[in-house]
């Protein structure tokens, strides 16, 4: 039997909840999408857009910090598109509101956001939060105007800029990490060119690269203007080597700051690893006691991309820097 996707409306189940250890939860609060990037196969394998009711959101939040979960990260397909189904219609400003007012969690992060659903308000609400973690994971995919508007994108790269620019005017600790697809259809070697000094030129703290591979039955499938594959491999593994700067970049700002760590496993090498609220993988000494806890930790140097450091007692921690705080 086949079912036709796009007519899905069945509302996505709560119990879609991913579990990463014991400390940080996925709550899935919406599915599908009806964006059509014309690389993407989703809006077509995941049907419209649906949304949790924010109330089932709560009292989801509220079970996850009854379980004793100190972090959530709040995801979907195209999260920006939340709410926009729900009857009335609530926007995903206004859930965020509820979270940075009712959520029992003490550590929220976003999943990802495409750049034009990242309005000012939602900046506002989430940055003045002292629940959510300032990071923020922006999708870029292209950072030359032709491509975005071949990729179906709904921004050019200067309103990128500009979303950054907003995000660490609020919070200049964040980490703004993106995706980036190189050798899409059509890109030239000059596009690429632009498009690697574009990524340079924007303090990201991290990115993911996607080498283009077509997907059967998407739009870009039957565009002309393929790239051959090595040039393909070539530009990924150029845009690789800067993402793995811009990472060592960003951390090592951070060395010499104090940083609240939420402690989630002991590595092979015996030391005890976490994340810091924007981001940054952070590795120290301590009691297993710690896991799950959240301590303050004293950076004092960068290995390979990550932040090495002594955990401080909490009340001896000096300037607790933005990131942290
Ligand atoms: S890339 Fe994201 S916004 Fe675009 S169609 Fe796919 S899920 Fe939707």
């Amino acid at each position: 039997m086949v079912t036709n996707l796009r007519k899905e409306k069945a509302p996505i189940e709560m119990a879609a909840v991913t579990l990463d250890g014991h400390t940080r939860a996925f709550l899935k609060l919406q599915e599908g999408c009806d964006q059509f990037c014309t690389f993407c196969i989703v809006p077509f394998s995941r049907g419209t857009s649906r949304s949790v009711d924010p109330r089932r959101v709560m009292i989801a939040l509220d079970d996850l910090h009854a379980r004793g979960f100190k972090e959530v990260v709040l995801t979907g397909v195209h999260l920006g598109g939340y709410g926009k189904d729900l009857e009335p219609p609530v926007e995903l400003a206004e859930l965020l509101e509820m979270i940075a007012e009712r959520c029992p969690l003490d550590r929220v992060r976003i999943s990802s956001l495409d750049p034009e659903e990242l309005s000012d308000r939602i900046v506002e609400i989430i940055s003045g939060s002292e629940k959510f973690c300032p990071h923020l994971h922006l999708p870029l995919q292209s950072g030359d105007d032709e491509t975005l508007s071949r990729m179906r994108r709904r921004y050019a790269r200067d309103y990128f800029r500009d979303r950054v620019d907003r995000v660490l005017a609020s919070w200049p600790d964040a980490a703004i990490g993106t995706d980036l697809i190189v050798g899409f259809p059509g890109e030239t070697g000059a596009h690429f060119e632009s498009y690697f000094d574009f990524v340079e030129s924007i303090p990201l703290a991290y990115f993911h690269v996607f080498p283009y591979s077509v997907r059967v039955g998407t739009t870009a499938a039957k565009f002309t203007g393929r790239v051959a594959p090595a040039e393909i491999k070539r530009r990924a593994a150029l845009m690789r080597e800067l993402g793995d700067r811009k990472r060592v970049e960003f951390a090592s700002r951070f060395v010499g700051t104090t940083l609240k760590v939420l402690l989630e496993e002991r590595g092979t090498d015996g030391t005890l690893r976490g994340y810091s609220r924007n981001y940054l993988r952070v590795s120290t000494q301590g009691p297993d006691q710690l896991t799950n806890r959240e301590v303050v930790v004293e950076a004092s140097t960068v290995e390979g991309t990550q932040l090495v450091g002594e955990i401080v007692r909490p009340w001896a921690a000096r300037a607790v820097c933005g990131g942290a705080s």
